[in-house]
């Protein structure tokens, strides 16, 4: 997708499955099913549209995905893809681990940041893209470090530790231009630093909301997942932007959709919005 300046392509961070209460929180399966049906296990695909975003200047990555670093237990158990996903979708778009200038973070759960480390045979963990900076929230990385026992089993340390190490951590304070064209916007909901990221460019918007709504079935203002530690801040916080988003005719670009990468917005006498024009991918 050509946004302006910007050429926004969607790599793929790997395909995985999860349980279906987990992707609803309290919607009653009763009525989730009717727009998502699991398989026999309960269980959901969410993809990892990660954006590559390039304007001539710089080459930048929104997330990551899950990464190559997982035990043969956890790829069964969440159904993910062999090797190094995202390095593969890149590779098919002629860029490099080394092209990449910028690695932006929405937040730093296994399926967003885990592709940013990886495993190097005779060096050991360390970042996957060498060259580039790595940008996430003050408050996201504060409680990634801090092993809260509530919640740390959302935070490997083994995703986290080389980009400590390597130094090339930038802090993100919240609302703030991350370069021209591209700005961090602070949502909170998800986890308590959460961020969502909006491209301009030549009169036009693109906003990633990375887990502050995760698919389009989750345009419902009720219907957010399990994993937000702040849940009444998703209800309030998601409405307001894809309020912004309808009304300033952005494309919305979905994090975790397995049908839908970007698509614009009209709104919905139930659910409060409903997709039109929608992308398979950028
Ligand atoms: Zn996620």
């Amino acid at each position: 997708m050509n946004l302006g300046s910007w050429q926004l392509d969607t790599v793929d961070g790997g395909t995985f499955s999860i349980d279906g209460g987990v992707v609803y929180g309290v919607v009653p399966k009763t009525l989730w099913q009717n727009v998502n049906s699991p398989d026999e296990q309960n269980r959901l695909q969410f993809r990892n549209n990660c954006v590559l975003a390039r304007d001539g200047n710089q080459t930048i990555l929104i997330d990551t995905g899950y990464g190559g670093k997982h035990l043969a237990l956890d790829r069964r158990f969440y159904e993910m893809d062999e090797g190094e996903p995202l390095l593969r979708s890149l590779d098919a778009l002629g860029v490099g681990p080394d092209d990449i200038d910028l690695v932006v973070l929405s937040h730093l759960h296994f399926d967003h940041a885990g592709g940013a480390t990886r495993n190097i045979p005779g060096r050991g963990l360390a970042p996957t893209f060498g060259r580039a900076r790595h940008l996430v929230g003050w408050m996201e990385w504060e409680d990634a470090l801090s092993g809260a026992p509530e919640i740390q089993s959302a935070y490997p340390q083994e995703n986290l530790t080389p980009l400590l190490e390597s130094a090339n951590i930038e802090l993100l304070q919240g609302d703030e231009s991350i370069v021209p064209g591209l700005r961090a916007r602070l949502t909170g909901g998800h986890t308590r630093g959460h961020l969502a990221f909006m491209f301009e460019s030549d009169g036009q918007t693109a906003l990633y909301l990375g887990d502050l709504c995760a698919t389009t079935t989750h345009l419902h203002p009720m219907w957010n997942l399990s994993y937000d530690t702040f849940p009444l801040q998703t209800r309030t916080v998601k409405p307001k932007l894809l309020t912004e988003a309808c009304d300033g005719q952005w494309w919305v670009l979905w994090t975790h959709d397995m049908k839908v990468a970007a698509g614009r917005l009209t709104r919905h006498p139930k659910r409060g919005f409903q997709v039109v024009e929608p992308q398979e991918r950028l």
